[in-house]
């Protein structure tokens, strides 16, 4: 199916691309397992945990997301930015169950100085200072900002791209493609560690799919950590209805994002719920190497830490410079988290949790 869909592709890079993406799939993952294998531990996945300070009310117009105060009509409810206190205790529960990093997602356009930011400088320090690895993903940011963050003991700033520079008008007009790459300029500047990928669903084309790979890949150099979002459709937004992604073409980036950035982490984020065991161990098997723990990204739905241990354990894996968190093993012992979920996707009620939105900025 790929290879006959029409290309308009013109630079050798990104023919190469498209000609990898087109690799027979036993043949793509080979390769991408190949490059893995040089540049990680394979068996080990790295466990973040992503929360919101901030929700809703957001000024820009991502058509994907509920966050924005553009599409009223998804059922999100907003919430101001948390106090240090508060976020500390939904840290320290994330340390406990056996995340290494620690992201903080404010539903903001941009960055400004007062009280907010040296709320959220004060928040940074506080997780810093638990142990935890710590990465926010504010809008944009200024390269003074990005420093104070740093100085905070920020170590990662995620701002995503999203998309291909073509298709991006189509998602967001609030912004633009070169503002992102602006900020992920600014903060590289400022020492953090760039953390930033894309939604793949979002109505893109595949050669779209393939200029965001190939933007992602001539970032110099590549960012530490590539998200890679299957978009969760959410009522409300203009992406309600959009077709759910073909899980093989989502291995397939994945597998290219492994070869392209042999040393990035390729983090496996919204969308898992929807993703079987099967799937989701293929994408671990393309390179994914982190994913989100925790019942909620931002606001969408993520399987509930219990069930990604139980999968990781199935598969024979462990977390990333970890083991398995003490929590964990008590659960194990009761049964409740050692045994392979087998209702259909999880059993787990999400039920309650309300509408979603993924990570990114
Ligand atoms: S994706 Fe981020 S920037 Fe876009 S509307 Fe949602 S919260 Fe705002």
């Amino acid at each position: 199916m790929n290879s006959t869909t029409t290309s308009t592709l013109a630079t050798p890079d990104l023919l190469a691309i498209r000609a990898l993406y087109d690799l027979p799939f036993p043949e793509l993952m080979f390769r991408a397992m190949q490059v893995h294998r040089e540049h990680h531990d394979a068996d080990a996945v790295q466990l973040c945990t992503l929360q919101s300070i901030k929700t809703g009310r957001c000024q820009e117009d991502c058509k994907y997301c509920p966050q924005s105060a553009h599409h009223p009509d998804a059922a999100l409810m907003p919430e101001p930015l948390m106090a240090t206190e508060q976020v500390l205790v939904a840290a320290r529960a994330a340390k406990a169950g056996g995340a290494s990093r620690f992201c903080m997602g404010a539903a903001w356009r941009e960055v400004r100085d007062g009280a907010q930011f040296d709320s959220v400088l004060n928040t940074v320090r506080g997780v810093a200072d638990l142990g935890l690895e710590v990465c926010c993903t504010l809008g944009m940011v200024q390269e003074h900002q990005a420093v104070r963050l740093k100085e905070a003991g920020c170590k990662v700033y995620n701002h995503n791209l999203d998309t291909s520079r073509e298709f991006y008008p189509e998602i967001i007009t609030t912004r633009t493609y070169d503002d992102r790459l602006t900020t992920l300029e600014t903060v590289r500047r400022a020492g953090l560690e760039v953390c930033s990928g894309g939604i793949i669903g979002l109505g893109e084309s595949l050669d779209d799919r393939i200029k965001l790979l190939h933007e992602l890949a001539s970032l110099s150099p590549h960012p530490d950590s590539v998200p890679i979002n299957s978009l969760v459709p959410v009522e409300g937004t203009p992406m309600a209805e959009n077709d759910p992604v073909d899980p093989i073409e989502f291995v397939r980036v994945i597998a290219v994002a492994r070869i392209l950035m042999p040393k990035t982490m390729v983090r496996l984020s919204a969308g898992r719920t929807e993703m079987s065991a099967e799937l989701q161990a293929m994408c671990f098997m393309a390179g994914a190497n982190s994913i989100f723990l925790g019942e909620k990204l931002l606001t969408t739905p993520n399987p509930g830490r219990g069930e990604d241990f139980t999968l990781l354990r199935r598969l024979g894996m462990h977390p990333l410079g970890g083991e398995f968190p003490v929590a964990d093993e008590r659960a194990g012992e009761d049964g409740t988290w050692a045994k392979p979920c087998t209702s259909q996707g999880c059993g787990h009620d999400h039920s309650h949790e309300g509408a979603g939105h993924h990570h990114h900025h």
